[in-house]
């Protein structure tokens, strides 16, 4: 039996968690003199805690209960609230592969705790070998992994991480933020089969709401319970709940945006080929390209010359520019300006 409370910082299990208004009284209708709010506008009042009805919503694009679903101020404050639930500041380790996105390693340390990296292999795939001496390190509570992988855009083999949620006795955290613009399932179908098993999605980039800042984990009812007991009581306001609503309503807009990015992503994985000054394009699963060139640095800085703005991720990755999907007419300049480097 997998007993979660083993891995919950004992502060985090004995918390008596704040208590809001409107945790005291549930109902919609009545006169509210309880949370001091100002009684004249229209966005006088506190958010919904617990966003009831985005996640109705959610749960039902998704195919997931609602009870198995938290949403966070970005996928950011998800990770965070990991950190803070999961990690005792100062002895326990978190782990993490590398090359992967950034957030990481920056919330590990803002929260006190060592993080071990480990390389992945040549194809930007997990090695269990190369992993199964820190899975026995006492002091290791959570795994991230990024699935598809920033800044690399492969999706991480389903078999390999199946076993690592299966072996590692800690919270195995799988981020899926471009799950949207790949082929493969996403892991949360298998949430059922693991107590310890937290899967992160976002608004963020498929559904084109970034600056409205909501990220979501789909986890067991307890961890979500442990979630909602940790977080900012108001941790996701009135103004973004309802933009997401509406944003949702309109699925055929959403389908048609990941049509369109998913072709000019696989269009200019073959036009990048062409240009001589590029000497690798990677196979992507998300909106992004990681592109080698022959001078990162140079051509970043040719590159921002012109106006055309990329992501340098030659200290990560030798030469290697992120590059991520634009508009058929913003990849068109990418590709020109590329060429005319060449010359
Ligand atoms: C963009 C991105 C996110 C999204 O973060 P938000 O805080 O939800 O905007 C999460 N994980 C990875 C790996 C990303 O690249």
């Amino acid at each position: 039996m997998f007993d979660l409370d083993k891995f919950v910082r004992p502060n985090v299990r004995l918390l008596t968690p704040y208590s809001s208004a409107r945790d005291d009284y549930k109902g919609k209708e009545g006169i509210f003199l309880d949370a001091n709010e100002n009684p004249f506008g229209t966005l006088n009042r506190y958010p919904d805690p617990y966003q009831n009805e985005l996640k109705k919503v959610v749960s039902r694009i998704k195919g997931i209960p609602a009870e198995n679903i938290f949403l966070g101020n970005g996928s950011d404050e998800i990770i965070d609230l990991s950190f803070r639930i999961f990690c005792n500041p100062g002895t326990d380790k978190a782990l993490t592969f590398t090359p992967s996105y950034g957030m990481y390693q920056v919330s590990a340390a803002v929260n006190d705790i060592k993080m071990i990296t480990i390389p992945l292999d040549e194809n930007f795939q997990i090695d269990l070998k190369s992993l199964t001496p820190a899975l026995s390190d006492k002091n290791l509570k959570l795994i991230l992994i990024c699935s598809p992988n920033n800044p690399t855009g492969n999706c991480m083999n389903r078999v390999t991480l199946e076993r690592i949620i299966y072996r590692f006795s800690g919270i195995v955290l799988i981020d899926e933020a471009y799950i949207d613009f790949a082929d493969n399932y996403s892991m949360k179908d298998s949430l059922g089969r693991y107590p310890n098993l937290i899967v992160m999605q976002t608004f963020s980039k498929a559904y084109g709401l970034a600056s409205v800042r909501v990220g979501i984990a789909f986890a067991s009812e307890e961890i979500v319970r442990y979630f909602n007991k940790v977080k900012p009581p108001y941790n996701i306001s009135t103004v973004n709940q309802k933009t997401i609503l509406r944003r949702i309503a309109n699925r055929s807009y959403f389908n048609g945006q990941v049509r369109k990015i998913r072709s000019e992503r696989n269009r200019m994985a073959v036009d990048l080929k062409k240009i001589r000054i590029v000497k690798k394009v990677w196979p992507s699963d998300a909106n992004f390209l990681l592109v080698k060139v022959d001078d990162a640095d140079a051509i970043y800085n040719y590159l921002a010359d012109n106006k055309i703005i990329v992501r340098n991720r030659n200290s990560l990755a030798k030469n290697c520019l992120r590059i991520t999907i634009g508009t058929k007419r913003e990849n068109d300049r990418l590709l020109k300006a590329l060429k005319e480097k060449e010359l």
